[in-house]
């Protein structure tokens, strides 16, 4: 199961939860803080995570 952020709406609480799309839909996941169920899971951690490109090279826009 993947891991899941979740942000509590009621205290604010972010905590991660292994969650799967069965335990999300029935609302198994609470907050370990508040006991709340009003949490909302958050962007995946599996965003894609590009590096800066490096771009190098200052040849453009011809002056004159
Ligand atoms: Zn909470």
């Amino acid at each position: 199961m993947p891991v899941y952020e979740f942000r509590c709406n009621r205290c604010g609480h972010e905590f991660e939860e292994l969650a799967s799309w069965r335990d999300l839909e029935d609302g198994k996941v609470q907050c370990p803080q508040c006991g709340s169920k009003e949490v909302r899971r958050k962007l995946s951690l599996f965003a894609t995570r590009y590096g800066k490109s490096q771009s190098s090279g200052s040849s453009c826009g011809p002056t004159g």
